[in-house]
């Protein structure tokens, strides 16, 4: 069973499930129901984006970026799922439930955000672009980029004492890792989450930014194939059922080898792990 909390793959199925039904579509107005999430809602929100055209979502770690600039001004939405968020895409003058906070309205559909526990963010940017907003500014390689590579991991990790685990969830360094992904990629690529970072060799290093890209991309594809029910459905958080070979499966018998599956605590956070498998 996966957490409820949108990680990398749902934010990214969000933004391919959206692209489709929104690119270049206008925007005729948003409503905002709360005061605040993490962070206060602009009441102005609305003002500000009503009679721009959606150019494009674009996607920084777990950040969705809706390009809404124009010749004329306009700006950056920049959202966050935070904890609990989900995104979905209803008809016009469909009833708002409880937790449904924000609505972006366009002429043929309307794009809402559930988000019961509020930890997410909605912030609007003025300006051509976004990149240089201190929310993105800080944050590390995207793990799905041809930046990303065994050797970008080596050289990022050398001398580096910490355990290789948290460092992979480390947004300054790698954006878009939880726990889970964390987890099953290190099953994946054979390494024990207790290394130190610095210690994993450079082959290893390749065979760990590989398992990465596929822990990712599996789940991405997992979720893509469902797409159409993702946006238009009035479910949940919007998670997917990983297949976890690790993760959450403490005492459980390894797949690959029997032995029960060991859980720690690291940085604060669940680590599941094959002692036998993962060296
Ligand atoms: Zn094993």
């Amino acid at each position: 069973m996966v957490a409820a909390m949108p990680e990398l793959p749902e934010v990214e199925v969000s933004r391919q499930g959206l692209l489709p039904y929104l690119t270049g579509q206008r925007i005729t107005g948003a409503i905002v129901r709360v005061d605040k999430l993490r962070h206060p809602v602009s009441p102005a929100l609305g003002n500000r984006l009503t009679g721009l055209r959606l150019n494009t979502i674009r996607r920084r770690g777990k950040y969705l970026l809706f390009d809404c600039t124009s010749q004329s001004g306009g700006g950056w939405l920049l959202l966050h799922l935070g904890m609990s968020g989900s995104l979905r895409l209803v008809p016009p003058d469909t009833p708002a439930q409880k937790h449904d906070h924000f609505d972006l309205l366009f002429e043929q559909t309307v794009l809402r955000l559930r988000d019961p526990r509020r930890f997410g963010l909605l912030l609007w940017h003025a300006g051509e672009t976004i990149d240089a907003h201190p929310l993105l500014a800080c944050l590390g390689v995207e793990p799905l980029s041809e930046a990303f590579d065994g050797e970008w991991l080596y050289s990022a990790t050398r001398h580096r004492r910490a355990p290789i685990k948290p460092l992979l969830m480390d947004a300054r360094v790698l954006v878009g890792i939880g726990n889970i992904y964390a987890s099953e990629s290190l099953f994946l690529a054979g390494i024990s989450p207790l290394r130190a970072a610095g210690n994993v060799g450079r082959s290893e290093c390749a065979t760990l930014a590989d398992a990465i890209r596929q822990t990712l991309q599996q789940s991405i594809a997992a979720g893509g194939s469902s797409v159409r029910d993702y946006v238009h459905s009035d479910g949940g958080a919007g998670c997917f059922q990983l297949s976890c070979a690790v993760y959450d499966r403490k005492g459980l018998s390894c797949h690959a080898c029997g032995t029960p599956i060991s859980a720690i605590r690291q940085a604060g956070r669940s680590t599941f792990y094959c002692s036998r498998c993962q060296v």
